[in-house]
């Protein structure tokens, strides 16, 4: 059995004291129906985790070199020392604004790994890619590029969330139905990459315009373990609602 995983994206939200507030108004609500987590800018890291009991306390991306010279960059170690052991790799912003690549992603995977940091990467197709009808072509190759070289133990420990590039912050949602097809063909391409048993562990997020609403129909689509949350985990009574939806 999976365990759901729900994790909330902040982006660029939050101060480190409201991060500090919303962390004292929902950890305490948080339940043992799922994995619960938020995903904040670097800054507030230190200050969430000190406040979480319940929570998971991710970072949205980190540095694939060990240290040096990348301006602005963090690394695993600076996580690590302040007992980080989640991240995001690859959200959909970052290939878009950041110059984030399928090889770059791959090599964030690995330094992830290689410093026991759990990654939720993130594969997805734009507009055109959904409306040229390549959807799976697209998540497939951004999978097999993500888990190059990846060995299978790790490859089981990780969270893929799928997330169409038009789903996210525009309050359209693929159906249940596009979701759990795709969540389940990125299964198979896990089954491929290793074995059943290997695919049968990892768990798969759909994100994009998630709302509490949702959620529980959401995560009754058999190859849907979580989900990955942008504008709706941002607000305590709205993630709050996410964690009632599934008691
Ligand atoms: P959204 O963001 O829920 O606001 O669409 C999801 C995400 O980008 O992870």
């Amino acid at each position: 059995m999976r365990k759901p995983i729900i994790v909330g994206n902040w982006k660029m939200n939050k101060t480190i004291a409201e991060t500090k507030a919303f962390v004292e108004a929902v950890d305490p609500a948080v339940t043992d129906k799922a994995d619960w987590g938020i995903a904040t800018p670097y800054l507030a890291l230190a200050t969430a985790k000190e406040n979480a009991k319940n929570l998971i306390v991710a970072a949205e991306n980190l540095h694939f070199k060990d240290s040096g010279a990348y301006t602005g960059e963090v690394s695993a170690a600076m996580l690590k020392e302040i007992g980080i052991e989640w991240t995001i790799i690859g959200h959909s912003e970052r290939r878009q604004y950041f110059g984030e690549t399928d090889e770059t992603v791959n090599a964030k995977m690995l330094q992830a790994f290689n410093n026991d940091i759990t990654p939720i990467v993130c594969v997805g197709e734009t507009l055109e890619e959904y409306e040229k009808g390549i959807t799976k072509d697209v998540v497939k190759t951004q999978t097999v590029a993500a888990f190059k070289d990846v060995c299978p133990k790790c490859a089981a420990k990780a969270v893929i969330a799928y997330e169409p590039v038009w789903a996210i912050g525009t309050g359209k949602t693929a159906t249940n139905e596009i979701a759990q097809d795709v969540c389940a063909y990125i299964r198979s391409v896990m089954a491929d990459l290793y074995g059943q048993e290997v695919a049968d562990q990892v768990r798969i997020q759909y994100g994009g315009s998630v709302k509490p609403e949702g959620l529980k129909a959401l995560l009754e689509q058999p190859d849907i373990d979580g989900a990955l949350v942008g504008g709706a985990s941002l607000v305590e009574d709205s993630y709050k609602a996410m964690i009632a939806a599934l008691d």
